[in-house]
C-alpha cells in the first residue's frame, strides 16, 4: 500500500457538512459526486496529498443509512491507495482478509475500489483504491 488516499466519513446532511468542514479546513470541497451504485452522494477536500471524503446516503437501504442508523455520524473508513489492486486483493487473501466484494468495483473520484469486512481488520473498515488510467477508462 501507497499511502492513505483519503479518510471517509459518514454524515446525515452533505450540504451543512461541506460548510461545516470549510470553515474546519479553511478550504472549499472541490467536487460532488454520486455512485449509485452504493446509494451515495459524497463530496471531497483536499488535505496535502490526502483527501476527505464525506458520504450521505442517497437512499434508505444504503449501507452509509445504516452505518449512521448504528453507530451515528463519524469516520466510516480509511482508503489506501494501491498500485494494482487485483494483486493487492489475492495478496490479502492469502493473509487471511475477508474481502467484500469479489471483484473491483468502481468507486467515487475516479477509482478502482474494494473493501475488507471490519471483523478481519479489527473494527476498521478498508478501502483500497486504485487510480482508474486514462486509456482503460476510454476503452469501457
Ligand atoms: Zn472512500
Amino acid at each position: 500500500m501507497k499511502k492513505i488516499e483519503h479518510i471517509g466519513i459518514a454524515v446525515k446532511n452533505l450540504s451543512q457538512a461541506n460548510g461545516l468542514y470549510a470553515r474546519l479546513f479553511g478550504c472549499e470541497h472541490y467536487k460532488v459526486e454520486a455512485v449509485e451504485s452504493e446509494g451515495v452522494t459524497t463530496s471531497f477536500f483536499q488535505m496535502g496529498e490526502t483527501k476527505i471524503e464525506l458520504l450521505e446516503a442517497s437512499r434508505p437501504d444504503s449501507p452509509i443509512a445504516k452505518f449512521i442508523e448504528k453507530k451515528g455520524e463519524g469516520i466510516h473508513h480509511i482508503a489506501f491507495e494501491v498500485e494494482d489492486i487485483l494483486a493487492e486483493m489475492r495478496r490479502l487473501q492469502q493473509e487471511g482478509f475477508t474481502i467484500l466484494n469479489e471483484q473491483p468495483k468502481r468507486g467515487a473520484d475516479n477509482k478502482l475500489v474494494c473493501f475488507l469486512h471490519p471483523k478481519s481488520t479489527q473494527g476498521v473498515l478498508v478501502e483500497l483504491c486504485q487510480e482508474i488510467k486514462e486509456q482503460a477508462a476510454g476503452a469501457e
